[in-house]
């Protein structure tokens, strides 16, 4: 018998031995699921590799070694070589290694999976146990069962519809008169394909280069019997216009017909059944059934991008782990360097990942992607369905699909020889997941690639402090490309100091200066963009008698006043209250809304320019991805004067229209209690401030703030990285903060206050003991500085780690003792390098 090591699903930080499989053992391979038996219970597991022998032969020497049940799959849903980073990621954020592989792969898998009832020796042995049962006796699904000895599909499906059903058979699974198994659905490849037409061979060349439609049919009636009538020359044109859009791409019969009704008769006629081809083929649709815009190839290189290439096209080639920071500024086109880089990786018979911090940015990236490299692309991203997924992750298993593009957690992307790991916008916050697994997309990243033996290659205009900390040091290559690529300048800024600018508008949150800029750009019929970082029309709701402020019953956050909508909304758990509510502090006043949100700044730009065209975006306003398409595209045609938006504007989005960008107020990020607080204004305005001027026309920036000599707002001003760099690295020395330290977040969270915080007085106590002196700080327990959050209280205890290797020691003994200092209804996380300290 051969035995295998598996990761189970379940709570458990080591893996476990099982042995073959009865039916069909030679089927298995690493990277399978199997489902295995765990206590009276099966749960899923993931097949590792083959067992220590050592560690069978001292199990065997215990206990009976159980089996693997069943092998759900056809194959593999990963690839052998990435067991070694599973293994690393569950050992360094102290998670169970079988929810570390699991948080990994697509959850389309087991969508739609249920059970299956088979009765043991037992059960069959005492039928009447079951019979005498007085409400499912007699039933008939219960005689089937007793018949056959199991039941699985439909009928036990309608089953587990009653809570009662459910409660009864799993006490006669107690009883062991039968088993519950959970079944695993094997859903099939669905490949997304369609009809689509494109030039026969011979007429390929002459479709890609005539000049207009009269040229290809002149060509064309030359081999081919004509005349053609009206509507066929029509289609043609129509057809032309379509495969010259996708990048000389086939055309989806779909589309043809949408902008040409009755194509399918024109079609049939013999000229263009001569002339277009028909087939299936997979088309790369974004998830709202558009197929992305083609950008063409540039002509010519940059000359910093030529010489950043001619650094990184070496590395590639070489095949061998090696770090590089891009820092380029905004418009300095990292982008095509991205691309060049991985044409030769490709060339190289590799493969390429690509990293892009959330789907709002992955839009125009996906485009130059897929422009690029066509149906060898596979983009895994939140918008996709489960099915689509996992559509995605076939491909990418199959090898069909090279390159992959996708947000934080495709970095789990199943490729079996990745040559090259790209990291765009490398210093975003949301690399970083905020529950469950709390891994760093970016790491995680750099990690692969050293498992690959490849090189990985961080891009930012704002590079995070401690990637640039490493540049400085060696660890990472440093490439810069300071200039734009178009030789634009950098914006001119100016900040204007809220305390003491002019402001004949008291009651709104515009400066005169900003007015006036405003109206300037208006008049020269230019865009402007005005940043605020929150959404909503007021961020706090103020009692005019006693200053009372309401608060979420729930968490202990202010409510934030949405007018449209006419509700105060918690931005944390999502409780609602109405807007018309006496003061809950005094019981008699009335609440007003005070602080800022976009939907204020919206309206009140509305209220300063009543003739131009302002739109919103942020959360509330594109809930979806196809609404947020269409807004950036109203704003590219130019048909948006003023656009007012949050976070979602700052990032990644190349306007050439805009000539002007407001930031509203720059200060609101300062005040949290959070170490990067200074890190994360500093690179938010960066960004932002690299959306003006970036096409023909120069661009200007007002950045309102009550605190003009901040270093964060003044650096960001000035266009000065390393300026603001040497200044903030000075202060995490001085505090010892990352990078010269290591942070260790232990949050304690739990529905009672008293044994919460008690929990955390112990975990606190077991950590101060075990740690020592030297290694790091224990500091806390404090109150989180959100105290309550969907009602539960939350306590934090912060782990300065000077010798990392002995507080991961720490760790691993805390997770094992972790449920026995916690009382019960307390949780304990560890959070690893967090990015979110509130
Ligand atoms: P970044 O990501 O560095 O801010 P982008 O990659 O978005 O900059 O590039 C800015 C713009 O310059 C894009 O519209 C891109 O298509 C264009 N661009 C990039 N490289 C070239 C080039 N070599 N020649 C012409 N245009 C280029
Ligand atoms: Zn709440």
């Amino acid at each position: 018998m051969q035995y295998y090591e598996i990761a189970v699903v379940c709570p458990l930080f080591s893996t476990l031995t099982y042995g073959e499989p009865a039916e069909n053992p030679d089927r298995i391979r690493v990277g399978m699921r199997a489902l295995v038996p765990l206590g009276s219970r099966l749960a899923t597991g993931y097949v590792l590799g083959g067992a220590d022998p050592a560690e069978v032969e001292r199990l065997a020497g215990q206990t009976t070694i159980r089996r693997i049940v069943d092998l759900p799959d056809q194959g593999p849903l990963f690839p052998a070589n990435m067991v070694e980073l599973f293994r690393w990621v569950a050992r360094y954020y102290h998670y169970p290694i079988g929810e570390v592989v699991r948080t990994a792969l697509p959850g389309g898998i087991t969508a739609g999976s249920g059970h299956r009832l088979r009765l043991t020796a037992r059960g069959r042995e005492e039928r009447q146990v079951f019979q005498a049962d007085p409400k499912y006796g007699q039933a008939p699904w219960l005689t089937d069962l007793l018949d056959k000895g199991v039941l699985e599909g439909a009928p036990v499906s309608r089953l587990w519809r009653s809570r009662a059903c459910q409660r009864k058979l799993r006490a006669w699974e107690k009883k062991r008169l039968l088993v519950i198994e959970e079944v695993l659905a094997r859903e099939k490849n669905r490949g997304k394909r369609e009809q689509v037409l494109y030039p026969a061979d011979c007429f390929a060349d002459l479709f890609s280069t005539c000049r207009d439609i009269d040229e290809l049919l002149s060509q064309l009636e030359k081999s081919m019997a004509g005349p053609v009538s009206r509507a066929e020359k029509t289609l043609l044109e129509r057809f032309l216009s379509l495969y010259r859009q996708a990048g000389n791409q086939p055309v989806s019969r779909r589309d043809l017909n949408r902008i040409y009704k009755g194509a399918a008769k024109i079609l049939a006629r013999p000229f263009l059944s001569g002339v277009l081809v028909n087939a299936r083929h997979r088309v790369y649709r974004t998830p709202f059934g558009d197929r992305p815009p083609f950008i063409a190839r540039p002509e010519h290189l940059a000359p910093e991008q030529e010489e950043v290439l001619a650094r990184l096209r070496p590395a590639v080639a070489k095949g061998e782990f090696a770090r590089f920071l891009l820092f380029g500024v905004t418009g300095s086109g990292k982008t095509e360097v991205y691309l060049q880089a991985a044409e030769t990786a490709l060339a190289q018979e590799k493969s390429v990942l690509v990293l892009v911090p959330e789907i709002a940015l992955a839009s125009q990236l996906e485009a130059h992607f897929h422009s690029r490299f066509g149906p060898t692309l596979a983009v895994l991203h939140s918008g996709l369905s489960p099915g689509q997924r996992l559509d995605e992750w076939q491909r990418i298993m199959a090898g069909e699909a090279r390159v992959v593009i996708g947000a934080r957690s495709a970095v789990f992307a199943p490729l079996e020889h990745p040559g090259l790991i790209i990291v765009d916008e490398e210093h975003d916050p949301a690399y970083k997941q905020d529950d469950g697994l709390r891994y760093n997309g970016r790491d995680l990243a750099v990690l692969r690639a050293r498992f690959a033996g490849c090189p990985v290659v961080l891009g930012s205009a704002t590079p995070s402090l401690t990637s640039f900390y490493h540049a400085r040091n060696k660890r990472f290559t440093l490439l810069a490309m300071g200039s734009r690529v178009g030789g634009q300048d950098m914006p001119l800024v100016k900040i204007i100091s809220l305390a003491r600018a002019e402001k004949s508008r008291s009651d709104l949150f515009f400066s005169n200066e900003l007015i006036h800029a405003l109206e300037k750009n208006l008049a020269e019929r230019n865009q402007s963009l005005l940043f605020v970082n929150r959404r909503g029309y007021a961020s706090f709701m103020l009692c005019r008698d006693c200053g009372h402020v309401v608060r979420c019953r729930h968490c202990q956050v202010s409510m934030t006043l949405h007018r449209q909508r006419d509700i105060l909304i918690c931005h944390y758990c999502g409780f609602t209250l109405p807007t018309n509510i006496i003061c809950p502090g005094c019981h008699a006043g009335r609440i007003m809304g005070l602080g800022i949100g976009s939907e204020r700044i919206e309206n009140e730009a509305g209220q300063l320019f009543p003739h131009a065209r302002i739109a919103r975006l942020d959360s509330d306003t594109v809930g979806n991805r196809k609404k947020y398409l269409a807004l950036l595209g109203a704003v590219r045609d130019g048909d948006i004067d003023i656009l007012v938006g949050t976070q979602m504007i700052a990032k990644g989005l190349h306007f050439p229209g805009v000539t002007l960008v407001g930031v509203v107020l720059a200060d609101s990020g300062l005040s949290m209690p959070d170490y990067k607080a200074a890190e994360r204004t500093f690179s938010l305005l960066s960004q932002v401030t690299g959306r003006a001027g970036r096409g023909e026309r120069a661009g200007q920036v007002l950045i309102q703030t009550y605190q003009p000599d901040h270093y964060a707002i003044a650096f960001a001003a000035r266009h000065d990285y390393t300026g603001f760099y040497e200044q903030e690295l000075a202060a995490r020395e001085q505090l010892c903060y990352p990078p010269f330290s290591r942070l260790v977040n232990l949050r304690l969270s739990g529905g009672e206050e008293g044994r919460t915080k008690l929990a955390a007085e112990r975990v606190a106590t077991f950590c101060r003991e075990a740690l020592a002196p030297g290694a790091g700080l224990v500091l806390g327990p404090a109150p989180a500085p959100i105290a309550l959050l969907r009602d539960r209280h939350r306590y934090q205890i912060l782990l300065k780690a000077v010798r990392m290797a002995e507080v991961h020691d720490l760790l691993d003994r805390l997770v094992q003792v972790g449920s026995k200092l916690c009382p019960a209804g307390v949780r304990l996380a560890v959070d690893v390098d967090p990015e979110n300290m509130l």
